[in-house]
This record gives C-alpha cells, sequence and structure tokens, in this order.
C-alpha cells in the first residue's frame, strides 16, 4: 500500500517549487508564490481521479472524519454508527464532536454488517459510517437503503481503500461524504494529510469555512473575511500537498502494481482446502492494498501468524491480537480515559461497551490474517513468498 515506497524526483520537484517561493501556507501571498497553489491543484486531481464536484484537503485522514461529520451538522449527543473493525481514528473523529460512537459488528466483508447497523439505529442516529477497511468494501447498496429509509447520513471512511471502486464509482464518492487519509503509510502520502471528497455544494462550503477557522473565503482580502460560523484549523500545508500532488498522478501506476502483487499471493493461496478469502460485495472492485483470507478458526490463525513470521513473512496481521484495529484492545475506549471530562450522555453511551461482546466480530477477526500489498517486492522476492506462503498454511492446515 504505501506511497513512500515510490518517491522520488517527481514528488521533489513539487516539493522544490513551493521551497523557491517560500509560501508554506495554502492560502494568501498571492504575489510572494509564483503562481504555486499546490493544495488548490490536487484538490481539483483529486475531484478528477474520484469522479466527484468537490475536494477539500485538511490535515490528516482523522480531522477529514470529523470535518465530514460536522459539515453535515453532526455533533453533542447525536449517535454514529461504526464498525468494531477499523482503526482507533474512527471513534476519535466522532468524540471530538461530543458524538457518540455506536459500535456494530462486521460481517465476511470485514466492514460494517448491514442487518448489525439497522438493529443499532435509536432515535438518536444521525449517521452510519462505513470503514472500507484493508482495500475492499461493505454493502454499499444495502447500506444506502438502510440509510436513506431512515434519513441518515452515509460517510465513507476510504482511508485504506483508495482507489477502489463499487459498481463503477469511487470507494469515497458513493456516501453524502467520503474521507481519505494521505499520511506517511496509506497508498498514497503527503506525509501527513487527509481529504473530504462530496458531490453536496452546502457540505463542501462548509468544509471550506470549518477548516479555516470559519473564515468565509469569499476572495476579499484576507484580513477582512467574516464568519458564518465557528471553525477550526484542519489546514494541509502547501509542502505536505506538494507531496500529494506527485503521489496522487502515480495513483493509476501505484494500483496497477498493487494488484498484480496482490493477484501473485492470491493465486499461490487459493487452492488450499480450509482457506477462504474476504467477501467482496458484487460490484466490487478492490484496491488490492491488502490481501484478506480466513483459517478455519483462532488457533490455525495464531500458528500461521507465528510461523508466517519466524519465516520472515511481514506486513502479515492477525488484527485479533492487535492494539490499534480491533474493539477487543481498546481498553481506553471502553474504560473512558480521557483526559478531559466526557458529556454524560457520551458516558452513557460508551459505557453500552461493557456489555457488548460482538460475538460475530470474533468470529471474523479471530480468524482473518490481513496481508499488506507492498510495491516494493521484486519478483523473485514476490514468488518468494507466495511460496513460503502457501507451504505454511498447507502445513498447518493439512
Ligand atoms: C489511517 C486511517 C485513518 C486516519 O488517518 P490519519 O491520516 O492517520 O489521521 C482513519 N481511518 C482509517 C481506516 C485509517 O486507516
Amino acid at each position: 500500500m504505501p506511497g513512500f515506497e515510490r518517491f522520488g524526483d517527481l514528488e521533489r520537484k513539487e516539493v522544490n517549487d513551493v521551497l523557491d517561493s517560500g509560501v508554506l501556507m495554502r492560502y494568501g501571498f498571492d504575489g510572494m508564490r509564483n503562481g504555486h497553489w499546490k493544495a488548490k491543484e490536487l484538490e481539483t486531481e483529486l475531484q478528477n481521479a474520484f469522479g466527484v464536484k468537490h475536494a477539500q484537503l485538511v490535515s490528516s485522514g482523522t480531522a477529514a472524519v470529523s470535518v465530514a461529520l460536522a459539515a453535515a451538522g453532526v455533533g453533542a449527543g447525536d449517535e454514529v454508527i461504526m464498525p468494531t473493525f477499523t482503526f482507533v481514528a474512527s471513534f476519535e473523529a466522532i468524540l471530538m464532536l461530543g458524538a457518540i460512537p455506536v459500535l456494530v459488528d462486521i460481517d465476511d466483508s470485514l466492514t460494517l454488517d448491514p442487518k448489525a447497523v439497522e438493529t443499532a439505529i435509536t432515535a438518536k442516529t444521525k449517521a452510519v459510517m462505513v470503514v472500507q477497511m484493508c482495500g475492499s468494501m461493505g454493502d454499499m447498496t444495502a447500506l444506502k437503503s438502510i440509510c436513506e429509509a431512515h434519513d441518515l447520513l452515509l460517510v465513507e471512511d476510504a482511508c485504506q481503500a483508495i482507489g477502489g471502486t463499487y459498481n463503477g464509482k469511487s470507494l469515497g464518492s458513493i456516501g453524502d461524504l467520503g474521507c481519505f487519509s494521505f499520511d506517511f503509510v496509506k497508498t498514497i502520502t503527503c506525509g501527513e494529510g487527509g481529504a473530504v471528497i462530496t458531490n453536496n455544494d452546502a457540505y463542501y462550503t462548509n468544509t471550506d469555512h470549518f477548516t479555516d477557522h470559519g473564515h468565509d473565503h469569499d476572495g476579499t482580502d484576507r484580513g477582512a473575511e467574516t464568519h458564518p460560523f465557528l471553525g477550526y484549523n484542519f489546514r494541509i500545508s502547501e509542502l505536505n500537498a506538494a507531496v500529494g500532488l506527485a503521489q496522487v498522478r502515480r495513483l493509476p501506476e501505484f494500483l496497477e502494481v498493487q494488484k498484480r502483487n496482490y493477484t501473485v499471493l492470491r493465486n499461490a493461496l487459493s487452492l488450499i482446502e480450509g482457506l477462504t478469502f474476504r467477501k467482496v460485495p458484487s460490484g466490487g472492485e478492490e484496491s488490492y492494498a491488502f490481501l484478506n483470507f480466513f483459517l478455519p478458526d483462532l488457533e490455525t490463525a495464531r500458528q500461521t501468524t507465528k510461523e508466517f513470521k519466524s519465516n520472515g513473512i511481514d506486513v502479515c496481521f492477525h488484527y485479533y491480537d492487535n492494539n490499534w484495529h480491533y474493539v477487543r484492545k481498546w481498553q481506553h475506549l471502553t474504560e473512558q480515559k480521557s483526559l478531559y471530562p466526557l458529556s454524560a450522555e457520551v458516558k452513557a453511551g460508551l459505557a453500552q461497551l461493557q456489555h457488548k461482546t460482538f460475538e460475530q466480530s470474533n468470529h471474523f477477526i479471530g480468524r482473518n490474517i490481513s496481508c499488506l500489498i507492498k510495491m516494493s517486492w521484486t519478483p523473485e522476492a514476490l514468488e518468494n513468498r507466495a511460496t513460503k506462503m502457501a507451504q505454511i498454511v498447507k502445513s498447518i492446515l493439512g
């Protein structure tokens, strides 16, 4: 997945444009910037790459999720439905707004189970946040129809699925708002950065103002801009945007390499009895950032992970035992370890987590192994890896 694996002259050229002018900020200083507007240009490239009307750059993927929710009016006391399997950023972004993360089970797509979403809807539910984990996606048709029936916002966290599609549409462009991360380990990187994409004009205007202190960006002298509403600073710097500009132009190349490498590993594992692959909803095409498969039970999954490690097969994760991505290890959330007081509503919402066992999520995450697809593998290294992985799994399942 990581764009940093292919990093060089193109990125350097864009960054040097910014260093030559010395204007590191995306707004203002028109006369000094030698005509360079890297953040603006990157937003245009993102609109084209993902087929959306609007793109707003932000300082991170976590910021993108907070900004997307805020732009659509989600705030204090509102419930946002999210999956048990994601990155900690998902609930952080919800809590930032004083809203309540409501965790629900995933299914064999490793994303939100539509039935679990429906069961979790209450009078306080405002939004459903589908996290397009590990390069694939949820059942967007089912999720969209649930959201329409209950008048809920659908937000896509597509941070890990940049370039994946569903019925021909880019992931991130299907819900009301979509979020990307361009942090150091994502498919395209800015160092740190992210984006919110949407086809909704009003949401876009809100993201534009909100991420820059609520300034209205009305084209007058910057110092004279007014504030239609409260905002914060979630801006990206011009330097980070310059890196992203070079990277987004290489996205087709990155996706091609990912798909090629993914296919070699998948083919090597495809005829092993007892091993099954993650479900990709029909009409979906993965970004091929990860290869995900299931073993028969928790025990064989643990054993396989251990054998992979001791045989030099790196970047394969058993998320059941991982501290970052699965509810089982999120004690700081379930025990409400906040530096500052949480509202009574948030506390009551989080307290629910103490009573939930998420058996269905355990059933899938306990058996899942998720292998990151690197772009820097040589054909020989890849063949070698594929052969070793297949041998190990066969010997464990044999
Ligand atoms: C990386 C990631 C984020 C957060 O992005 P940052 O840019 O690191 O803040 C959010 N959600 C998911 C699923 C991610 O993988």
